[in-house]
């Protein structure tokens, strides 16, 4: 299977079946982001207990892109400390701004395994979109951001 198919069927299968969907009773924390230029919505509910993410919850609605990125990200994070997470959000916006020819990022660094969000890098091509798979992230920042407030 070609890269770029395999990419497609990870990000499809993150849209068709979001992983931890739906809102927590007792979120500590709780963002909501919106990316006009193409509609898509998302929010995001944390839980937190001594500086790790123990329990996430998202919803949203718009592309594939903006809700598959909101699942693996969701996937990613959870278990992860706030520190953990910072680093792993530094790494996905790292390879999201790689320009064709440049090099990945270094796997020596802490919080660069990016799992199945490694299937986002296609997105590139098409800079419009990275705003779409960006909204989790921004979403993500605003409610650490209140975390640490
Ligand atoms: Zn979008």
């Amino acid at each position: 299977m070609a890269l770029e198919e395999l990419y497609r069927e990870v990000i499809l299968d993150h849209y068709r079946n979001p992983r931890h969907k739906g809102s927590l009773s007792h979120a500590d924390f709780h963002a909501e982001g919106l990316n006009p230029s193409c509609g898509d919505e998302f929010s995001l509910d944390l839980a937190v207990a001594d500086g790790v993410i123990v329990e996430v919850a998202t919803q949203g609605q718009g592309c594939s892109i903006s809700q598959a990125s909101g699942s693996m990200m969701a996937d990613i994070i959870k278990g992860k400390t706030v520190a953990e997470v910072e680093e792993i959000s530094t790494n996905f916006k790292l390879m999201m701004a790689i320009e064709e020819g440049e090099s990945p990022i270094d796997p020596a660094r802490p919080g660069a395994v990016l799992g199945d969000l490694e299937a986002l890098q296609g997105v590139r091509k098409f800079p419009v979109r990275i705003k779409c798979a960006d909204l989790p992230w921004t979403t993500l920042a605003d409610a650490l951001e209140a975390a640490q407030s």
